[in-house]
């Protein structure tokens, strides 16, 4: 057995006893490990996530097992049969670090494929769509999901309040409320990049792409009253559901697809491509298959593999890029700024976050810097001596902008924002369809008949039947 240490080294001869000045006296500050333990357990905690503080995550595989290099040069899709190394994290959004995995919310699914070119993460959700389009939005939507400044509890008020003015809510909204707002855990569950990303070819042609994780499990959802049942019972029904099988080696596996656009029919296509409240239905963009994305072990330690886990979309390689989408342009700042701050600015280097390739840049210094720090080599360019260069490769076309600087809403109407919603309602089957509008009505408690009024007629405009359905329930007369 190991003898235990204190953190300089020195062996503890007793764990159990504080040194006092006598056997009934008090402590005496000369007894530095009662210091130091107390010292350290007080500094345990990080911060959570603002978003994404609940989760849960496993170490996996990605195989290709279709040949998608004609729209992409990246190392990882290379040839069919190729492996990579993968973490992912679930989560749920808006609850604390210990908040029940059952409640109704997106589903964050963010994967980290730790390539031979460097990491590429996916950090998408369960849902295809978002409820804002504009990264300007974000901290103001967020604040309306978490809790009133007075109370500390949470509000319907706020949430329909927030929703009401922002149209372009209404699809996730559905996704939100219908029964895949509450997924039979995380293996049950479909993951979307949601964004629109770009691939870029050997030829250096540019397409722009969606990636879609269906699971292999099949689709299981809980109604409210289990979901409920269950944030009561086993508020961890999602982490345990997710640990257990993969330790019974019963490894869950997502189909990676994708949804591919020329990079010029962004012009003319009738819905904005880069708006992430809107999918690309499949009728227009049919699903590519890409590979197999398998989890297939646990991790060994949740604070070092899961908590300090840091995904960013802004983790990109060549062959594969981003697009003038605003939310995903916000994120690509908010995301690495957020892990800044809550695991300091060498983030990258602790080991779940650190590349499998080599890493050499003029990086330096920041806490909690525990590597050699480059040790004796150059640290800026250009110079004779560095013994590190740019790779003078050019990996992407240039993007065609035009327009003036300013400040602009996605040019779209309330049809716009409401067809796609009416279409997620006419897919769900009619039981599924009285789910969401029971779920939405009781959702609505307690919220003031004017927000109430203004969002029933976005529901109204989505599909007649789905506004009626709601205004029913609420016993309102529309
Ligand atoms: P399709 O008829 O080609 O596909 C329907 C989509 O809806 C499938 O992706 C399916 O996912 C999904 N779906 C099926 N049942 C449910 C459910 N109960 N809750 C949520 N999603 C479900 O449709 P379109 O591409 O023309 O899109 C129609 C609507 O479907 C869209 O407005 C959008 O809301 C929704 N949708 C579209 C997606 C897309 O990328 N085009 C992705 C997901 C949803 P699955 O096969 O996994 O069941």
């Amino acid at each position: 057995m190991k003898k235990l240490t204190m953190s300089n080294g020195r062996e503890v001869e007793d764990n159990q006893n504080s040194v006092t000045a006598g056997s009934r006296g008090p402590v005496l500050m000369q007894d530095v490990l009662l210091m130091e333990k107390l010292a350290h357990f007080d500094r345990e905690e990080i911060p959570e996530r603002i978003v994404h503080a609940k989760g849960a995550g496993a170490h996996g595989t990605f195989t290709v097992t279709h040949d998608i290099t004609k729209y992409t040069k990246a190392s990882i899709f290379s040839e069919v049969g190729k492996k990579t190394e993968t973490f992912t994290r679930f989560s749920t959004v808006g609850g604390e670090r210990g908040s029940a995995d059952t409640a109704r919310d997106p589903r964050g699914f963010a994967t980290k494929f730790y390539t031979d070119e460097g990491n590429w993460d996916l950090v998408g959700n369960n849902t295809p769509v978002f409820f804002i389009r504009d990264a300007m939005k974000f901290p103001d939507f967020i604040h309306t999901q978490k809790r009133l400044p007075d109370s500390n509890l949470p509000s319907n008020t706020m949430k329909w309040d927030f929703w009401s003015k922002t149209p372009e809510s209404l699809h996730q909204l559905t996704t939100l409320f219908s029964n895949r707002g509450t997924p039979d855990g995380y293996r049950k569950m479909n993951g979307y990049g949601s964004h629109t990303y770009s691939f870029v070819n050997a030829e250096n042609e540019r397409y722009w792409v969606k990636f879609h994780l269906k699971t292999q499990q099949g689709n299981h959802t809980l109604r409210a009253n289990e979901a409920t049942r269950l944030a009561g019972e086993n508020p961890d029904y999602a982490t345990e559901d997710l640990f257990n099988a993969i330790q019974e080696s019963d490894f869950p596996k997502w189909t990676m697809y994708v949804q591919i656009m020329p990079e010029l029919e962004a012009e003319s296509y009738h819905i904005n491509p880069f708006d992430v409240t809107k999918v690309w239905p499949h009728g227009d963009y049919p699903l590519i298959e890409v590979g197999v994305l398998e989890l297939n072990k646990n991790p060994e330690n949740y604070f070092a593999e899961v908590e300090q886990a840091a995904f960013s979309p802004s983790n990109k390689v060549p062959g594969i890029g981003f697009s003038p989408d605003k939310m995903l342009q916000g994120r690509l700042f908010s995301y690495p700024d957020t892990q800044r701050y809550r695991l300091g600015v060498n983030y990258n280097s602790l080991p779940i976050n650190k590349a499998k390739n080599e890493v050499y840049n003029n990086y330096r210094n920041g806490y909690m810097r525990h590597d050699d720090n480059g040790g004796s080599s150059t640290n800026y360019e250009p110079s004779h001596f560095a013994s590190v260069s740019q790779t003078d490769v050019i990996n992407e076309p240039p993007l065609k902008i035009d327009g003036n600087a300013d400040r602009y809403n996605y040019d779209t109407s309330l049809e716009a924002d409401t067809t796609q919603a009416g279409a997620l309602y006419r897919v769900l089957a009619p039981h599924e369809r009285a789910d969401l509008v029971e779920n939405i009505a009781n959702a609505m408690a307690g919220v003031p008949e004017e927000i109430v009024r203004l969002q029933l007629s976005y529901f109204s405009c989505a599909d007649a039947s789905y506004g009626e359905g709601i205004a029913k329930h609420l016993g309102i007369k529309l």
